[in-house]
């Protein structure tokens, strides 16, 4: 249903009049006069998106539902999933199909500049997307004539910012081509994933399209024709669109009556004080009464410190090659056949049709996330710099942002490849996405939409860490985003210092005090000079003593319910990530896993509600034992099956998405489980038993990796080792 209240809106059965609606004016992405301009940056990643907006239809049928309506349930709910403000679904009008496509100008130049540019990453199945972009771009897509639906996301922005607003700067007349840009990248996700079920999709952007625009919005009820211009009566005219025609049978809803034929009812007291909608007069336009700069939380409340809240000994920390990445090492066979298998060609991530999809937008982002800086540099203070990267990050949908130094111990020690790296940046950009609490509410953690969740998070980055970059690179600095697919920095040291989290129980999670562990983050490295963030300390280290739930809802047993010790040079609570990668990437009623996110108590809704919970956590040490059983008590972490939307399919032998063989990971509390350390195997792999830094083999030994656990020691011991000069 989405979070505005829609459903409060009248609509008219007959097709309205299209003469008068005006005609959609595309997107340019250029602005050679103005440098300085973020919409230079987001150039090339929108071209990307318009090279994959077409693609290859699986010649296997999915078995979903043939219903019209629970489909067009289905794609608006992974519409809203993606964080569309508004979905719509129409027959497709003939009038709408553009005489003459609108082409991006920009591809062309996109095609060139992919000639020259390479990867590093060990990411599964790579190849196979770079194959395929290159035929994507090579071949123009044919007519859209037999496509009889369409689907039709609205993207919402915040206020403008205000002229003299700090950190705006590269933000002046931008709007639309954020809004654009991020409904892009959701059209060509779901067209991709309309295609992997076997039927012909399309996806049409405001920068690439073979469709009006405007006028699907209008048939599909996401907008009115007020004073010449598009409408929508909630979010008025801040919004940018793109849409996804094809052959796929879905119900089409009906059009919106004008805005003055609308019912009073539609913006009564419910929708002015928010009763049961997400979405309401007081919140609808995101920062209206904050600060870009300082983003949508109140960060600004946290206590700040100077070092992390758990030990790091810098100067010993032990570099380790990007080989030692537990995917990786399952790639290459170091952990057995089984889960060679399930690693092969990135199989954990194709398995399931949502993250398929996904994938293909992260595999072609990859080609983007570095490159070189401009010519001529802009001279910015650091103070200055800071404010840029964050009212822009927060502007375009970052969830939190920090910087810090990027110190060389938090580099690989050798890349991809084998190469040796000498780090190249000393500043790092920290960004978090939230996973999105809604999807969570449903899930298990760890069944058919788990994967999705992350990829949604990681694609996310890749596009707007990658747009932060890009500008960077345009000021004349030299700037890397470090995606999932492609990243040469361990991003949680990063985020500690940037005051991004605390360290977890959950292992190698940094717990944010506002969006919990539900988050998957990203690093752009530069040498762009910042000013920098401090660490937070929110008493998460704790609440974590106390509280146990993660270790117990584990499914693999991979978390301690022991103390934190030191690892590599870190003071944390260290999982087995051998179990926890081994589950993920084998378990059968589903794929992957964030079954630790989901059933932390700080995996909260953001409501109002909540601030008491907050607040107690954070302010009264004492009260983490209570809070811990308070939310257990509630059920919190449980199943919500209203918020179930997504189709139980798995990948089978023959290309085609048919119904999960096994059956399907929905697992409740067990509340009952008293999980003790004691009885406990665990394994790390630790710098000296770390694989060599090649592609090749290097088979893993559990049994030295048990023994490395029970070696590992206190930081308090750790540091008495340090004065007697023992480490
Ligand atoms: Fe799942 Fe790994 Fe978290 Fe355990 S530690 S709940 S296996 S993601
Ligand atoms: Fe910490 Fe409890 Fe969350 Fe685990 S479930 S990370 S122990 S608060």
């Amino acid at each position: 249903m989405g979070s505005y209240p829609c459903e409060l809106l009248a609509r008219q059965s007959s097709m309205p009049d299209l003469s008068g609606v005006p005609k959609f004016t595309p997107l340019e992405f250029d602005r050679p006069q103005d440098p300085r301009s973020i919409v230079n940056a987001m150039g090339e990643y929108h071209a990307m998106l318009d090279a994959i907006r077409h693609g290859r239809v699986n010649g296997t049928l999915a078995a979903c539902p043939d219903d019209p309506v629970a489909r067009a349930e289905h794609l608006k709910s992974f519409g809203y999933f993606a964080d569309a403000a508004v979905v719509g679904t129409c027959l497709l009008p003939a009038s709408a199909v553009l005489a003459t496509p609108q082409r991006n100008p920009a591809l062309e130049r996109l095609a060139d500049a992919l000639q020259t540019r390479q990867t590093k990453t060990l990411a599964a199945g790579i190849d196979m997307i770079m194959a395929d972009l290159k035929d994507s771009i090579k071949t123009p897509p044919a007519a859209i004539d037999d496509h009889t639906h369409a689907i039709v996301f609205m993207y919402e922005n915040p206020r403008t910012p205000d002229a003299d607003e700090v950190g705006t700067d590269w933000l002046r007349d931008a709007q639309d081509h954020r809004a654009g840009l991020l409904a892009a990248e959701t059209a060509v996700v779901l067209a991709e994933y309309i295609r992997l079920l076997g039927y012909d999709a399309r996806a049409h952007t405001g920068a690439d399209a073979d469709v009006d625009l405007n006028q699907l919005a209008v048939v599909a009820g996401l907008a009115t024709v007020e004073k010449g211009g598009l409408s929508h009566p909630y979010i008025g005219t801040r919004f940018g669109l793109a849409a996804i025609t094809t052959r796929f049978e879905i119900a089409p809803d009906q059009p919106l009556v004008p805005m003055q034929q609308q019912p009073t009812s539609a913006f009564g007291l419910r929708w002015q004080i928010g009763g049961g909608y997400a979405r309401n007069a007081s919140n609808a336009v995101p920062f209206a009464k904050r600060r870009f700069v300082d983003g949508a939380h109140p960060f600004e409340t946290l206590k700040r410190v100077d070092n992390p809240t758990t030990y790091i000994d810098a100067p010993r920390v032990a570099r380790v090659p990007k080989r030692a990445d537990l995917f990786a090492r399952a790639q290459f066979g170091d952990m057995g056949k089984p889960l060679q298998k399930g690693a092969a060609g990135g199989h954990y991530a194709r398995k399931a049709a949502p993250s398929m999809a996904q994938r293909r937008a992260l595999g072609a982002f990859v080609l983007l996330q570095d490159g070189a800086a401009a010519d001529t540099r802009v001279q910015l203070p650091p103070q200055e710099a800071a404010d840029l990267v964050k009212a822009t990050s927060y502007w375009l949908g970052c969830d939190a942002v920090g910087i810090s130094a990027c110190p060389d111990w938090t580099w690989y020690s050798h890349d991809a490849r084998g190469d040796v790296i000498d780090p190249p940046h000393d500043q790092a950009i920290s960004i978090i996405i939230d996973q999105g609490f809604e999807t969570m509410e449903g899930a298990s953690g760890d069944d058919w939409i788990s994967v999705a969740q992350s990829m949604r998070a990681y694609l996310r980055f890749s596009l707007l860490g990658g747009v932060i970059a890009q500008q960077i690179r345009n000021l004349g600095y030299s700037a890397k985003a470090h995606t999932v697919m492609d990243g040469e920095v361990l991003q949680p040291p990063l985020l500690l210092l940037a005051g991004l989290g605390e360290v977890s129980r959950i292992g190698e999670v940094i717990l944010n005090p506002f969006l919990g562990p539900r988050l998957k983050s990203g690093v752009v490295t530069t040498d762009l000079p910042m000013t920098h963030d401090k660490p937070i300390d929110f008493g998460l280290q704790k609440f974590c003593e106390a509280c146990n739930k993660c270790a117990r809802e584990c499914p693999s047993g991979a978390i301690t319910a022991g103390p934190k010790l030191m690892f590599n040079g870190y003071e944390i609570w260290k999982s087995d990530s051998q179990k926890c990668a081994t589950y993920r990437i084998t378990t059968e009623g589903g794929a992957m896993c964030g079954r630790c996110m989901k059933t932390c108590p700080w995996n909260l809704e953001g409501l109002f509600a909540e601030k008491p919970f907050r607040w107690a956590a954070m302010n009264i040490p004492a009260a983490a034992p209570v809070l811990a059983k308070l939310d257990d008590a509630l059920g919190k972490g449980s199943l919500n099956p209203v918020k179930k939307w997504w189709w139980d399919l798995e990948l089978d032998e023959n290309g085609g998405y048919l119904p999960a063989k096994a059956p399907v990971n929905a697992r409740s509390l067990q509340k009952d489980l008293d999980l003790k350390y004691e009885d406990q195997t665990l394994a790390v792999y630790p710098a000296n038993l770390a694989p060599h830094p090649y592609p090749y083999p290097f088979p893993m030994d559990r049994e030295a990796g048990i023994e490395a656990y029970q070696a590992m020691i206190t930081a308090d011991e750790y540091k008495l080792h340090v004065k007697n000069g023992t480490v």
